[in-house]
């Protein structure tokens, strides 16, 4: 497996299945790598499956959240090459944003300034996550690029920026792992106390309460119930359009999603699941 950290070795990498992460893997990274090995296969991508791993300062709107993030490289590499990753890329600031170069932001699609999520409460984190995966696909030039469900929105977003710049890469979604109780998988995680966990766990029961109630904004009040209830923070839960991410209402002819948002304790976390739907890892 090569590590590479610099621009003039960036052409081996070029071209494969790329797989954007900040580190700290669990098995939710895992499973992405899995998928991105399995596609650069059967796509016959030399290249291989390409990890990079960045700790994107630009996509933190809370410094301190940037400054207690979870940075595991050695661990991380050994998970990697287990996998049959074929390189990492681990760039330094200065070779993702070189301070003598203006490189223009990319188009920031509609989908992420909707009202209610992610952006209201995290202003300028889909900007940043725009521009560092922009400049991922620019510098790596991936033929496809593997992302978690588990940032649904992010999903979305990014695949709505590269429609829009016109790039022809395959942005591939994969189901969220969980851990045997229900709770997303996340670096994050590692920051909750076991009093943080009991509460934490209460994100999914809220998206598994939610898909037995038909009406979408019911459905919402319910979730923010179940939350507070046990200790966690909510700060959204809401039934959107899957792929829009726009509120919808009971009649509805396209999938939908729904999203939650929660502090417990220090952490803040995310979650969501197909609505009312019954194909993901929930069930
Ligand atoms: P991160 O390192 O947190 O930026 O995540 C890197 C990639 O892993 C992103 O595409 C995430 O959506 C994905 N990811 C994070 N947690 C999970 C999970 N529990 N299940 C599946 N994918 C995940």
């Amino acid at each position: 497996m090569r590590i590479v950290t610099k621009f003039e070795e960036l052409a081996v990498l070029r071209g494969g299945a790329l797989v954007p992460t900040m580190g700290a893997m669990h098995p939710g990274h895992e499973r992405l790598f899995d998928r991105a090995v399995r596609e650069a296969e059967a796509r016959g991508l030399d290249a291989g499956c390409v990890v990079s791993i960045f700790v994107n300062p630009t996509q933190f709107n809370d410094p301190r959240d940037f400054e207690v993030y979870p940075r595991t490289l050695e661990s991380d590499l050994a998970i990697c090459e287990r996998h049959g990753v074929s390189a990492v890329f681990t760039p330094a600031v200065e070779v993702m944003y070189p301070p003598d170069a203006s490189i223009p932001p990319p188009p920031l699609p509609v989908q992420a300034e909707r009202k209610g999520l992610e952006d209201e409460f995290r202003p300028g984190h889909f900007p940043g996550v725009c521009q560092v995966c922009s400049r991922l696909f620019d510098l790596l030039d991936p033929a496809a690029a593997v992302f978690g469900e588990k940032d649904w929105q992010q999903l979305v977003i990014v695949r709505a920026m590269c429609r829009l710049q016109g790039r022809n890469l395959a942005i591939l979604g994969e189901p969220t792992a969980r851990d045997p109780d229900g709770l997303a998988m996340s670096s994050r995680n590692q920051h909750l106390t076991p009093a943080d966990r009991a509460a934490a766990l209460s994100l999914s029961q809220a998206l598994k309460l939610a898909r037995g109630i038909d009406d979408p904004r019911a459905a919402e009040a319910a979730m923010v119930d179940h939350m507070r209830a046990a200790g966690a923070h909510p700060e959204y839960a809401a039934v959107r359009d899957a792929d829009t991410l726009e509120p919808i209402d009971a009649e509805r002819d396209r999938p939908a999603r729904v999203l939650v948002a929660a502090r417990v304790g220090t952490t803040r976390l995310l979650d969501n699941a197909a609505w009312p739907g019954s194909t993901d890892t929930l069930d």
